[in-house]
């Protein structure tokens, strides 16, 4: 559906269902409807913008809170990335986005609600095989014991609740501008680096970013859960189901398959035109709650201001790439995990595989691949089949690289700022925006790319939003 720039601005300036009608049928009744169709009018309290884990999550507990709410998200399906491949052959599933959660009442309650029950993850299983795909050698590697996680999570406690909320002291202590690796070196926790590095898949250049995103991904809650050994998983190892089930709770209130036209701020609500599979509508809200990853270009067609422009225009995104590839020679047990040869911690310099992973389907491995910077999906599909006929090419493992069942982008992924920004206080500026010109604001970017923490930092905005 494509609406010429003319019909949006008249869409934009209608306010009820029959003048935005006439405003698309300006001739006599019984003339042709314009190729754009007649547009509807959605009233609601709250329009979310993306519905991954945050907006999904805003949008079941906003109607807890009798709030009327409407979603709009690009793809056909609510989940973001929290996916799940199903084995046509075996029926099995695997979770080849979000894998596990934080043992929390919050959690609980959410996952309760839709009747999907949870699991302890369970430990790795089977055995690992460590590699270096870069010559497809194997690795003379053991993982060092973590015994610095007990002494981390003492010193992180110090800056509160940052896996939840970029909430930083003032001024930026210099330990969480500087390089995370300078902070591993200061307080010689060196034994959790490859802890941090296989928990952060994603982030990207772990040692080089600022302390802030290591810290923030791999957080108190985390590091509890670790300890605790009280990761917890659907049972039916589907997360999808959590999404399938929402999607059907939420009903006509999720547009799925929508796209956002225009956003105006101007007036005491918000008026968002979008075009849906349906044709285009136009939604009056009071506020409007963005949970898609704010870059430049998630906000097209929006009113930014040049302080919103100026603050979004700083992120620079990371890169995360999913899949599960069919292999054979391989036992299914099997792990292969990249270690580097010569680097600091066995660190594999991305871009790069993370590993292969058993799925518990026979000859279907979960592939992880990242890179400090977006890539081209194809160089990315190339580069993991490269790097795993590397280990057959080397005589490590006599496997067979058969085929890609199935190829996921999770870019964007880990926005992250530039130190500097960090220090001369950007993410005041960013929690400042929360609430500014009726519009809010959730998902990875605003607390961690960790549902649970989303979740948790999203019940502190809902008193607000729902107001
Ligand atoms: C492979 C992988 C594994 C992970 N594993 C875990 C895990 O085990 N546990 C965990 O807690 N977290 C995990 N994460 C982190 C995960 O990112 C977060 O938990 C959470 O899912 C992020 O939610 P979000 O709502 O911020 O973003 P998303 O889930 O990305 O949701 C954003 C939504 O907005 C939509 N969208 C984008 N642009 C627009 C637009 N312009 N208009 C409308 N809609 C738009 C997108 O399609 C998407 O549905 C993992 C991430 C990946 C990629």
């Amino acid at each position: 559906m494509e609406l010429t720039r003319k019909q949006m601005l008249k869409l934009m300036g209608a306010t009820a269902a029959g003048s935005v009608a006439a405003s698309l049928t300006p001739s006599a009744a019984g003339a042709a409807a314009p190729a754009a169709g007649t547009p509807r009018v959605i009233r609601r309290d709250v329009c979310v913008i993306g519905g991954g884990s945050a907006g999904t999550y805003i949008a079941v507990r906003l109607g807890d809170l009798d709030r009327s709410v409407v979603v709009v998200e690009s793809t056909g399906r609510l989940g973001g990335h929290a996916e799940t491949y199903h084995d046509p052959e075996t029926g099995g599933t695997v979770d080849i986005g979000v894998v596990v959660f934080e043992d929390n009442p919050l959690v609980r309650r959410h996952f309760d609600r839709f009747g999907v029950e949870l699991a302890p993850i369970g430990g790795p299983g089977g055995a690992t095989s460590y590699v270096d795909f870069r010559t497809g050698r194997p690795v003379d590697y053991t993982p060092p014991a973590p015994v610095a996680l007990p002494r981390y999570l003492e010193l992180i406690s110090q800056y509160g609740p940052i896996d939840t909320v970029f909430d930083l002291p003032d001024p930026v202590p210099h330990d969480l501008v500087a390089p995370f690796g300078d902070f591993v070196e200061k307080y010689d926790l060196g034994s959790i680096v490859p802890l941090v590095f296989n928990y952060g898949q994603g982030l990207g250049d772990v040692l080089g970013l600022p302390a802030l995103y290591p810290i923030n991904t791999f957080g108190q809650g985390v590091v509890r859960n670790i300890l605790g050994g009280s990761f917890l998983t659907t049972a039916a190892r589907n997360n999808s189901l959590l999404y399938e089930r929402a999607t059907a709770h939420l009903g006509e209130n999720a547009l799925l398959s929508s796209r956002v036209l225009r956003v105006d701020r101007s007036g005491t609500g918000v008026r968002v035109l979008v075009a849906t599979p349906d044709g285009p509508c136009l939604i009056l809200a009071k506020k409007l709650v963005v949970t898609a990853p704010p870059l430049p270009r998630t906000f097209t067609g929006f009113d930014l201001d040049g302080h919103e422009r100026s603050v979004f225009g700083q992120f620079i995104s990371g890169a995360y790439y999913t899949g599960v590839v069919r292999l054979s020679g391989l036992p299914d047990n099997l792990s292969l995990d990249n270690v580097a040869a010569g680097t600091p911690y066995h660190l594999p310099p991305l871009p790069g595989l993370y590993g292969t992973s058993p799925t518990g389907i026979p000859g279907l491995f979960n592939v992880k691949y990242g890179s400090p910077s977006p890539l081209s999906e194809d160089r990315v599909r190339r580069n993991i089949r490269a790097d795993i006929e590397r280990v057959a090419a080397a005589g490590t493992h006599p496997l067979r690289f058969e085929e890609l069942e199935v190829f996921k982008s999770h870019t964007p992924f880990e926005l992250h700022v530039r130190p500097e920004a960090i220090a001369a206080g950007f993410y005041r500026r960013l929690n400042a925006l929360q609430g500014r010109r009726h519009t809010y604001y959730s998902g990875a970017a605003f607390h961690s790319h960790n549902s649970t923490r989303i979740w948790t930092g999203a019940e502190a905005l809902l008193p607000d939003i729902a107001a």
